[in-house]
């Protein structure tokens, strides 16, 4: 495996630009996600990387070779398409070992690879099957054998996980992050799935428009958004515009002040307050600082969510669901809570 470097990667299409000066380096035996809205460079970035478009300036390294200039087939990557991309007519050996072929690689050797890479994503009673004799999770597999039996110095996923159902999709996720670890996989993922970049990712990269917004882990990014796009783009967040009263408090432009610990937590030009809905504690009663309506209660299994109204604005709170005869099981639309968190938890950054 190689480590990836990618210096001031631009691609312009006629005077619209998809990827605008990216830097960014995965580490080998790394899973770094690119994650952004549609349309903000991701697989642009990705395909410059597999060498299936050339670049309008910038590099592109594995470990310290240039490969910029290198056509795909000469770059060792094992490349995971959304589609699967899998040759219909070939069985899921066939599939798998086609790549080899084409490297010369013959007989024995070959069925051996083939073995082995299919062993690995647990499908080695399935060879004989035609795609269409698959389910989507196994053809997802197949392709992710085939990318992996060449021993690619780079592994490229593009939303590999988008056309399984929900349940399938957290199965596969744990299942390539597994693979990935214990065959200390450098990877680049693209995704617009948040909770896939979250679980999956040493690091998250959120661009937007080309340029990267904020790279760190998911953690990080979660905890310590750098402006309210990313706050809002890894997870669900209560954002209100407003501004720093004092060391103590952020006053919204509804006038309510909010209780904030600004030291630590604020970000040159901050006109936004920024806090996790599971932060927030609620209590019934507007025995608090901070009191207000409840306006709806929403059942989520495990979780519970709260929209609570104070004054202009409404609070998204997510807590675990109550037992059933605790007060708060009880809460209804109308009724009276007041709400309060840890003063460190709010994050104060810019709203660009
Ligand atoms: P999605 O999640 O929808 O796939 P993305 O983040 O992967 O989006 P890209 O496919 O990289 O986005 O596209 C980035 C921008 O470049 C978009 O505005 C897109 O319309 C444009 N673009 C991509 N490919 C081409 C092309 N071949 N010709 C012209 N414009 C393109």
């Amino acid at each position: 495996m190689a480590s990836l470097m990618i210096e001031s990667l631009t691609k312009r299409f006629g005077s619209s630009i998809a990827v605008d000066g990216l830097d960014l380096k995965v580490r080998e035996g790394e899973l770094v996600a690119l994650l952004g809205p549609s349309g903000c460079g991701k697989t642009t970035t990705l395909r410059m990387v597999a060498g299936f478009l050339p670049p309008t300036s910038g590099r592109v390294l594995f470990d310290t070779e240039d490969v910029t200039r290198l056509p795909a087939h000469k770059r060792a990557t094992g490349m995971v398409f959304q589609s699967y991309a899998l040759f219909p007519h070939m069985t899921a050996a066939q599939n798998v070992g086609f790549g080899l072929e084409m490297r010369g690689l013959g007989g024995a050797e070959r069925q051996t690879k083939v073995e082995e890479a299919l062993r690995l994503v647990r499908l080695s009673h399935l060879g004989g099957r035609l795609p269409r004799e698959l389910s989507g999770g196994q053809q997802q597999r197949v392709a992710l054998a085939r990318a992996l039996v060449i021993n690619p110095k780079l592994f490229l996923l593009d939303e590999p996980l988008s056309n399984l159902d929900a349940k399938l999709r957290a199965e596969v996720r744990v299942e390539i992050r597994a693979l990935q670890q214990r065959l200390g996989l450098t990877t680049l993922l693209v995704t617009h799935d948040r909770e896939e970049a979250l679980t999956m990712a040493d690091r998250l990269v959120v661009m937007e428009g080309g340029r990267v917004r904020q790279i760190g882990s998911p953690r990080e990014l979660y905890d310590a958004p750098q402006d309210a796009f990313v706050a809002d783009f890894v997870g669900r967040c209560n954002i209100l515009s407003g501004r720093r009263e004092n060391e103590t408090g952020f006053r919204t432009e509804s006038g309510l002040v909010l209780p904030v610990d600004t030291a630590p937590n604020e970000r040159d030009n901050a006109n936004a307050f920024a806090l996790r809905p599971e932060r927030i504690a609620i209590q019934p009663g507007a025995n608090g600082d901070l009191n207000g309506a409840v306006e709806a209660v929403t059942y989520l299994g495990s979780q519970t969510e709260y929209h609570v109204r104070i004054g202009r604005e409404v609070f998204v709170v997510i807590q675990q669901t109550p037992g059933a005869d605790e007060p708060l099981a009880a809460l209804k639309p109308q009724d009276q809570v007041s709400l309060a968190w840890d003063r460190k938890a709010p994050r104060l950054v810019p709203q660009t």
